[in-house]
């Protein structure tokens, strides 16, 4: 997917105000907690590696920037010019976005417009994925471009073990998109498990109580794709839609954008 100009990940991320992307992934093991994340790579053709690489070739859970880069290098990942992840649909969107702030008056009315073309079409595009394997071992990764026009090195959910990806073999594995403030502050994928955990919600209560009831509440919109240890799949979201795809043991493909 990260390949795919497509969707908001490696090859069709979108663009920071500067006019670069900025790629943020992560990737966890449910079997032993470890984790490898990455935030702010301008250069790796496949971000999600990275998080990998650092998980199991590191010390460290999370690198970032230049450091990132040169680890990724050390270990023979694949470097690109940054001019690979350009695609025009995502350069159009930001200039779109840039002509919005440049006439908003007040400091609110420049927060609103600096989200809205995102927030609006509530197509977030992330791209995530859970995967439970016959041994009952949960993984969970997640790899974007971040927001439209973000600016200032501004980090996402996406990279943060408990927002943006989690997993946890005695619970379940989730990976988030959306309004990444919003889910850094409400520790979403994190808070799924923890009620699964500390009081043994099934995993369709968990979803639904963090994605309707609280994230809702703070204002925070976008969704998650969710699988627990038995198998059981849940894809809770606040937006009009979400892309998203399931496939079961037997080799049945589901896909979906809008809510059943
Ligand atoms: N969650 C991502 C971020 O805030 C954006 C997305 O899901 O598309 O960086």
């Amino acid at each position: 997917m990260e390949a795919s100009p497509l969707f908001n990940a490696g090859k069709g991320a979108v663009f920071t105000h500067e006019e670069t992307n900025e790629l943020d992934a992560s990737f966890m093991d449910g079997k032993t907690l470890n984790a490898g994340a990455v935030a702010g790579v301008k250069n790796v053709k496949s971000p999600i590696e990275l998080a990998v690489k650092i998980m199991t070739d590191s010390d460290h859970v999370m690198l970032s920037g230049e450091g990132a880069s040169i680890f990724a290098k050390e270990k023979g990942l694949e470097i690109v010019d940054p001019s690979y992840f350009y695609t025009e649909k995502r350069f159009q969107s930001l200039q779109r976005i840039k002509n919005k702030t440049t006439t908003a008056l007040d400091h609110d009315d420049k927060k609103a417009a600096f989200y809205d073309a995102d927030i609006k079409n509530a197509k977030f595009g992330t791209v995530g994925c859970v995967a439970l394997d016959k041994e009952g071992n949960i993984a969970a990764g997640t790899s974007t471009g971040g927001m439209t026009n973000k600016r200032w090195g501004r980090i996402g959910d996406a990279p943060i073990i408990g927002s943006g990806t989690y997993a946890n073999n005695l619970t379940c594995g989730v990976s988030s998109t959306g309004w990444g403030e919003y889910f850094i502050r409400s520790q979403v994928a994190y808070d799924i498990s923890a009620q699964m955990e500390y009081q043994q919600k099934t995993l369709k209560e968990a979803t639904k109580d963090v994605i309707q009831n609280k994230l809702t509440k703070l204002g925070g919109t976008g969704g998650v794709v969710a699988l627990d240890k038995n198998g059981n799949m849940s894809f809770e979201f606040n937006t009009a839609g979400m892309y998203r795809a399931s496939m079961n043991d037997k080799g049945d493909l589901v896909v979906k954008i809008y809510k059943e």
